[in-house]
């Protein structure tokens, strides 16, 4: 076998990967590759962000439909960071496995592709293993496009796995990335993001129940992505869900009192889950007690 499928790194600090690619400055982009859930919504693909800068994506999640998504902004957005060959970095929130399925896709299909560059994977503990285990369930596949006839790069198809801590987790000449902790119920460990570049601060709350940890990331931001469920809606549950969805998630009564005090330029709702509502019931919920920007996110939504 030729190498290891998966270098692996655990936690680097900062992981001084160079600059991506030799762009001009323009202004930051986060692009919604994937705002669904668990629910198998043909309307939205799994949960996933890209905050994009220049010719560069920073991709936030990996849920299903990762790269198709991206590859649909690529040509109906002329987002050239989002086409297959350049999506180079992902940062995982947490493991459950609506941010997780699109891994397999994000680290073998750009190379298929035609991506030459391994694809770095910043996580929590576990990230590593995950991208271990993956290496081992496409060996098979990766093998036959290597060796088999395939005028396959022979590079593309590594990973490049970091477990990570709280603090900056990466740095380049557009951006510092820092990972801050959320409470989502019993993980041990999951994230919300915060990407500061030279034009705007983008902060992704991860799955969160209400978190502390990202009004003092946000602090006023250009942009805060965060998650949300339905108040109202959440009567209607079953009251093993209704504990369940207070221990994890954050409710839009939750989220307008999180805003009031983040004081983000724009919110962004995502990961929304409705029961039976929508877009504009959701944003009724918020105003009621938030006076700020808000919109609810569909995928490929750019702001
Ligand atoms: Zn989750
Ligand atoms: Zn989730």
């Amino acid at each position: 076998m030729r190498g290891s499928l998966v270098a692996s790194m655990v936690f680097a600090p900062i992981a001084a990967l160079g600059p991506p690619h030799a762009s001009p400055p323009s202004a930051t982009r986060v692009v919604m590759l994937g705002t669904g859930t668990p629910n198998a919504d043909p309307e939205r693909s799994g949960p996933a962000v890209a905050v994009v800068v220049g010719d560069a994506a920073y991709l936030v999640d990996a849920g299903p439909g990762i790269v198709r998504r991206a590859a649909q902004a690529a040509r109906d957005d002329s987002i050239r960071a989002l086409e297959p060959e350049r999506l180079r970095r992902v940062f995982i929130t947490h493991l459950h496995s609506d941010h997780t399925v699109g891994l397999p896709d994000l680290i073998l299909s750009p190379w298929v592709l035609g991506r030459n560059d391994p694809l770095d994977v910043f996580g929590p503990r576990g990230t590593k293993r995950m991208v271990d285990l993956l290496e081992r369930a496409y060996s098979e596949d990766v093998q036959i496009r290597l060796h088999g006839g395939e005028p396959s790069n022979k590079t593309g198809y590594a990973a490049v796995a970091h477990d990570v801590g709280a603090g900056i987790v990466y740095r380049d000449s557009n951006v510092t990335v820092t990972a801050f902790n959320v409470a989502h119920g019993k993980w041990d460990q999951a994230f919300g993001y915060r990407f500061a570049t030279r034009d705007r601060v983008v902060v992704i709350s991860g799955d969160t129940s209400p978190s502390d940890a990202v009004i003092a990331a946000c602090n006023g931001c250009d942009v805060l992505v965060h998650e949300v469920y339905s108040a109202e809606r959440l009567r209607t549950r079953p009251p093993e869900w209704r504990q369940y969805h207070a221990a994890y998630h954050t409710s839009t009564d939750q989220l307008a009192a999180i805003a009031t005090r983040a004081r983000p330029k724009l919110l962004v709702l995502y990961h929304q889950l409705y029961w039976g509502d929508d877009d504009a019931a959701l944003l009724r919920q918020v105003r009621a007690k938030y006076r700020g920007n808000v919109v609810s996110a569909k995928d490929l939504g750019v702001y």
